[in-house]
């Protein structure tokens, strides 16, 4: 991706130094321990890329508002780059949703190290980079992206870009209202069936991610040869099926929460074809 010198956005909170690792012996966490989180975390539904407000059925609100961030500091080039795919994708959706006739309300991403206090609960690295609508913060720890990179195979800037293009999908359900309906049905539902709830909300926001990667490159051209297929990589390497199969001799469709490697490219290639929102109702979809 030729990012560099694009707009940073002003919405970027970064409490990597704040010091708010609490509770997990001064915040740092080994790549390793976010690898095997990741992998033991699809035994009790937890999953990288996910909406926390779905495991933790919301919690206190606990988030004090700041003022805007300045850019990041000269020589962060990971926190540079996070907070100019987000100014992007704030330039995309409130075109996008413009054409709704609605506003679009851009979400904070929340830069922390180890753990972060949200309005949903406690956030850890551990879970990987996670959606809050209760305080409408994406949470991410840059951590994650070496991990992605050295640990689970899936490198690249645009595997990063689809990464936060796939959280700011869920601040999109959220903001129309889908994450709501969702979470209402989902509560009457039996843990398999919510489940596969849980997995259509997750390829919407892989196709959201392909929504915004279209009017993106469209818009400033700024991909380059191999970030597609980086992108397609990601969504490969942290499908439910993929990550199960590193980790246990058996596959059990029932427990996955995000879709397998196959749906999750094919929803992503379809918002990436089109850009189109109307070909991302993955919730009434008969075939995934
Ligand atoms: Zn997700």
């Amino acid at each position: 991706m030729k990012w560099e010198g694009y707009r940073q956005s002003s919405n970027v909170e970064d409490r990597r130094g704040s010091g708010s690792g609490f509770g997990l012996g001064g915040g740092r966490i080994s790549a390793g321990a976010i690898v095997i989180a990741l992998i033991g975390g699809l035994l009790f539904g937890i999953d990288p890329l996910t909406m926390l407000s779905v495991i933790t059925g919301g919690g206190s609100s606990m988030v004090q508002e700041q003022g805007p961030a300045p850019p990041a500091p000269p020589g962060d080039t990971q926190a540079a780059f996070v907070s100019t795919v987000l100014a992007d994708t704030e330039d995309v959706w409130t075109g996008l949703l413009r054409q709704e006739n609605k506003i679009y309300e851009p979400p904070k991403l929340v830069l922390f190290r180890g753990a972060a206090l949200t309005a949903c609960g406690q956030g850890s690295a551990a879970m990987g980079p996670f959606y809050c609508p209760e305080d409408q913060r994406i949470y991410i720890d840059l951590n994650f992206f070496d991990t992605m990179a050295n640990q689970l195979g899936a490198g690249g800037d645009f595997a990063q870009a689809y990464v936060i293009s796939h959280e700011v999908g869920h601040h999109v359900q959220n903001l129309l209202g889908i994450s709501e309906r969702v979470n209402a049905a989902r509560a009457h539902l039996p843990r398999s069936q919510a489940n596969s709830l849980s997995v259509r909300v997750e390829l919407q926001a892989d196709c959201l991610a392909g929504v915004w990667a279209y009017h993106s490159q469209r818009s400033k051209g700024w991909l380059e040869q191999g970030d597609i297929e980086e992108a397609m990589n990601a969504a490969t390497q942290i499908g439910d099926d993929t990550l199960q199969r590193k980790t246990r001799d058996t596959i059990v469709p029932e427990s996955f929460t995000h879709g397998t490697s196959a749906q999750r490219t094919r929803w992503f290639t379809r918002g990436l074809q089109t850009g189109n929102m109307t070909d991302c109702n993955t919730l009434e979809a008969g075939k995934l």
